[in-house]
This record gives structure tokens, sequence and C-alpha cells, in this order.
């Protein structure tokens, strides 16, 4: 291993140990959308030691954004966020090979990822993402956050689970907005934060997240777990995720 000071907390873990150090530094983990989940969820990717991080996103640095995505300094705003994020990621851990892409390019690069994260914030992506990760046959890692609400759910249709499309139906209706709803920092970042601690554990072998919902109540600090049923109609996964891998 590189860089034993600089990973010895996590390889500490029984459950990392140096081979799953080593499976970190093996494996490539997408994320789309650099925002508040996605601020903080590639900054612990970058930090645990990823050979691989892909980023995908289309803003720029707005300085409405710097209350809660802390990638971003105040000499970032009007910066591709892409550039940005790959800067400072850059500085966190330079052992991390970082790519960029925008929106389409990343759908694209999806099939070069062992996990894919969701960190965007709008249905139309959302579905497009979801879509090209049943076909690919990757995990998926769905984030969400809105007032003092937050979201977090593992996708993953080749060990015979659901998809987000069987959780939330394309019906036309659009998603609420952090710009018209509302959003405290520490309340995003800690559905980013699981985002990531999701995707680690995935990548060293502990996976027993796929399938679940998990909300969060940020005003009372409550959870609560829903399993999510594939839907036999399910016009993306219908017929993809026939179980028999389980
Ligand atoms: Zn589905």
């Amino acid at each position: 291993m590189s860089d034993f000071a600089r990973y010895s907390r996590q390889v500490v873990l029984r459950e990392v140990g140096v081979n799953g150090q080593q499976l970190l530094r093996d494996s490539t983990a997408l994320v789309f959308g650099l925002g508040g989940l996605g601020s903080i969820a590639a900054a612990y990717l970058a930090g645990a030691g990823l050979g691989r991080l892909l980023l995908s996103d289309r803003d720029r640095v707005e300085r409405s954004n710097l209350q809660r995505q802390v990638l971003y300094r105040q000499t970032d705003v009007g910066r591709a966020k892409t550039e940005a994020a790959a800067a400072q990621l850059c500085a966190l851990n330079p052992d991390v090979e970082i790519e960029t892409f925008d929106a389409d390019a990343g759908v694209e690069a999806i099939r070069a990822a062992d996990i894919v994260l969701d960190c965007t914030d709008n249905f139309p992506a959302r579905y497009t993402i979801n879509a090209a990760c049943v076909a690919a046959r990757k995990p998926l890692v769905s984030g969400a956050a809105i007032r003092f609400e937050g979201q977090l759910a593992v996708f993953d249709t080749a060990g015979g689970g659901p998809c987000y499309r069987c959780l939330y139906a394309d019906d036309g209706e659009a998603a609420e907005t952090c710009e018209e709803a509302g959003i405290l920092g520490p309340v995003v970042g800690t559905v980013g934060a699981l985002q990531a601690l999701v995707a680690l554990k995935w990548l060293v072998g502990l996976r027993e997240d796929a399938g679940r919902l998990h909300s969060w109540d940020a005003r009372r600090l409550q959870w609560r777990t829903h399993t999510i049923s594939a839907d036999p109609d399910c016009p993306v996964c219908a017929g993809k995720n026939l179980g028999i891998h389980r």
C-alpha cells in the first residue's frame, strides 16, 4: 500500500483491512451532481483512496451554493463545478485519478464505473441515470434532501432488487427544488455522507443495503426504513431483475 498513514484509520477496521483498501484502490465511482450531496460524497470517496473518481455536472458555482456545497470557495463562483471540484479533490488526495464529464458524457461513463452515486436534484436526471444503471447492471446509490427531509436508497437490479423507477413512477410531476422549498446545509450534507458510506461499504464487500428506502426526519432526528418492492410492470427493470442471483 503506497500511503499507509493516510488510510490507517480505516485499514485498522476489520471490515476494511489491507484487502479492503486495495479493493478501494482498484475501484471506480461515478458521482452525478456536484451540489450539496455530491460535494460531501466526492470528498469522502477521494479521502478514502478510491482509484478513480468520475465527476459529472453541467452547472457553474453560484454564490447561493456556498451555504451548503462545501467543496467550493468564494473564489470558485462562476467556475464550472466539475473543474472546481476536481481541483479541490486533487488537493485533498493527489493519488486519486479524477475525470470530469458533462451530464450526457457522464451517462456514457456509467459503464466504466463499479458504483454510481446519484446526487442530482431533478427527476429527469434521476430517471436517465437509473435506466443507464439498470442497462449496465451497475449498483446505484440514490440520495435526496429538501427542507428537513432526507432520503437514501441503494438499487441493485443485477442482484435481483428493484430500481429507482419501481419506487417513483414517472407521473410527470416536477420535483420541488431547494431554491423554492429551502434546505439547511447539514441536512443535505448528512445524506451525501451516507451515500459515500454506502458506496465504500459496497466496494469492500458489505452489500446488505440494497432495496431499502431510508427516510430521515431531520427536525426530530428520526430515521424510518421501508423495503422497496420490485414493480413487475416497471418499464425500466421488469424482466431484468429476475432475482435469480439471490
Ligand atoms: Zn424498476
